[in-house]
């Protein structure tokens, strides 16, 4: 969650607004007299469960709590946020700290491309390489993968890297805060990485973060990764993403495997949805990468680990965090998909993993593929497989085990198939099983404040997913830049979105943009350049904006429409229409304004198409 995410979750917007002024109930938000113009009856409305406000009389302001403070206070946006961070208790880096910092990361980035170059060099020239090179023709990785992935030889030597990224101009504490090198004991400094099979490990905007370093020889560990360090995080990266998210996308589905080698194969065999949680069991933030891209997910397991502990675990983490609505992943629309996730188990022939399955018989991968069981059924047999099931007390641990999630199946049908199945096994009779699963499954009204204690996602309230969809296209498609200059700032009612779109408007290229924003909104912006758009062309590109502009109007509109709507009717239950006569005549008359603009929108959109 972003800072400014924090605060708007933090804070009651209607706390706040009664700083300035005086708020009355109505209903359930409250109104008072516009702070922004002279009014005599109030026109001035605050919603807490948009986190929004509006004014419908003359002024016709309105926007979230971040804009009310910098509209009352007459602050930027940067004054605005600090001064309701201290309120929230979120804490902000200080400004100037944040460039630094942003320019220490970027250091960090450099030394490990640095090196990457560096040991890709020696691999594809050095003699010292031949045994890497014949390691990787033994096992079948293709020239082609080996340049793709950019992978390398680090040589037997204390300090070769060392050496020559000092000559470069690092300096010694950079290295070893880029996790390349390691402090001796009694002062200086030595390679990490020696004599191994250096794979790079790129986060998903390409980057070298780190590296997954294989021994050649006996040395152990056999796999030796880069320590933890302020651009790597190994629970928060997949091996591949980079080069596995368009294809993700594309397919509807993410596979996860264990390895690197696992994943190399996949890639080879043009199986390019293919990432590896590099020997860990899935972390939380993983399966959040994944969510983002597809709702599918499919994990092969390998047949050793799969009934442990810490597997379970892990998948029990991926499936509370696919189950929950997917609220945060658009669709190319910019709607937001309802769907439930789905998340599929596949468990390798005992002692071969994927590399192996996959260089073998590429079918006979694809069939594992297809017969991938859902994780219900992964489950029984995982929870089962360990139980004896003549036994009183395991037939209890297994009801106890199986039933919460059975309860979590939303459909009917299917949920009924696996009461019955548990009921055989357990031989309880199926009524009362599914009257306790009924027990055990959340109501519509507790789900939301389950996902709210997880603090997953901001409430969709806050969110703007239409908005965010739209500045993703604009700033990741500079030739839409003419269209979406036509976009009136008025449309935007997350503040954060709207400063973004004006500091857009006024800068030609990223880099500037970035310069000229609050640090503050730095993750905000690298999350809307990173979301990944489907490709299209050119035309398929102007067409989604367009539709993009025409919904972000029609919610402009939708969202005026409903609050005349709640207006009229809490009029009338205080039985005095006369109070909000004119604020709804002034409402649907700045209801129509957004209309003339889109229409301009759209006749020039098609004019210039007529051109072509
Ligand atoms: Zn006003």
């Amino acid at each position: 969650m972003s800072v400014i995410d924090e605060i708007k979750q933090r804070l009651d917007i209607v706390d706040v607004v009664s700083d300035y002024v005086t708020l009355k109930k109505s209903g359930r938000n409250f109104k008072a007299l516009c702070p922004f113009h002279q009014e005599k009856t109030p026109s001035f409305f605050v919603f807490p469960e948009r986190g929004s406000w509006h004014c419908f009389g003359s002024c016709g302001s309105g926007g979230d709590i971040l804009s009310f403070v910098m509209k009352k206070e007459g602050m930027d946006f940067g004054q605005a946020l600090r001064l309701l961070a201290d309120r929230a208790g979120v804490t902000l880096m200080p400004k100037g700290k944040e460039r630094a910092e942003d320019k220490r990361m970027e250091r960090l980035y450099e030394i490990n491309e640095a090196a990457a170059n560096y040991y890709r060099h020696l691999l594809l020239n050095a003699k010292a390489a031949e045994m890497a090179r014949s390691h990787l023709s033994g096992r079948g990785v293709s020239q082609e993968i080996v340049e793709s992935f950019q992978l390398g030889f680090s040589p037997d030597s204390w300090d070769a890297l060392r050496q020559r990224l000092l000559g470069k101009g690092y300096g010694e504490d950079e290295l070893v805060a880029g996790g390349l090198v390691i402090e001796k004991e009694g002062g200086g400094s030595r390679d990490l990485f020696r004599n191994r099979l250096m794979i790079p490990i790129r986060n998903d905007e390409g980057r070298v973060v780190g590296f997954g370093a294989r021994a050649l020889d006996d040395t152990i560990p056999k796999y030796l990764n880069s320590p933890q360090t302020a651009i790597f995080d190994k629970s928060g990266i997949l091996y591949g993403i980079d080069r596995a998210k368009g294809a993700i996308r594309e397919r509807g589905l993410a596979i996860i495997v264990e390895g690197y080698m696992d994943v190399l194969a996949a890639h080879q065999y043009d199986m390019a949805n293919v990432v590896a949680s590099m020997g860990t069991s899935l972390t939380q933030k993983q399966v959040a990468i994944i969510k983002r891209l597809t709702k599918n997910l499919t994990l092969a397991l390998d047949a050793d680990a799969a009934g442990d502990e810490a597997t379970l675990r892990g998948l029990d983490l991926a499936r509370q965090a696919f189950s929950e609505r997917l609220t945060s992943m658009p669709d190319w629309l910019g709607g937001t998909s309802k769907l439930r996730g789905n998340l599929r188990i596949i468990l390798l022939p005992r002692g071969k993993d994927p590399d192996e399955v996959i260089r073998e018989d590429p079918e006979a991968w694809q069939r594992l593929l297809d017969e991938a069981s859902p994780l219900v059924d992964y489950f029984f047999k995982a929870v089962t497989s360990r139980l004896d099931l003549t036994r009183e007390e395991d037939k209890s641990v297994a009801a106890e085990q199986l039933l919460p999630l059975i309860s979590e199946i939303e459909d009917g049908v299917e949920r009924e198939l696996y009461l019955k199945r548990l009921a055989g096994l357990v031989g309880v009779d199926e009524r009362t099983l599914a009257g306790k699963a009924a027990r055990l499954r959340p109501t519509e009204r507790e789900r939301p404040k389950r996902a709210g204690q997880k603090a997953v996602s901001l409430p969709q309230a806050l969110r703007h997913p239409l908005e965010e969809y739209c500045l993703s296209l604009l700033l990741q498609h500079p030739e839409l830049r003419q269209r979406g200059e036509e976009l009136s700032p008025d449309y935007f009612e997350g503040t954060e979105n709207r400063e973004l779109f004006l500091a857009w408007r006024d800068c030609p290229s990223v880099e500037m943009l970035r310069q000229s924003l609050d640090a503050n909104l730095h993750e905000h912006l690298d999350s809307l350049m990173k979301r990944v758009l489907p490709p299209a062309s050119e035309r398929e590109l102007e067409s989604a904006l367009a539709d993009c502009l025409r919904r972000l109007g029609e919610q402009r509109l939708r969202r005026l429409k409903a609050l005349e709507e709640m207006l009229i009717s809490e009029a009338e239950s205080e039985g005095d229409i006369n109070l909000i006569r004119e604020p709804v005549e002034t409402l649907l008359q700045k209801a129509l304004e957004p209309s003339t603009q889109l229409k301009d929108v759209f006749e020039k959109g098609k004019r210039r198409g007529a051109q072509q």
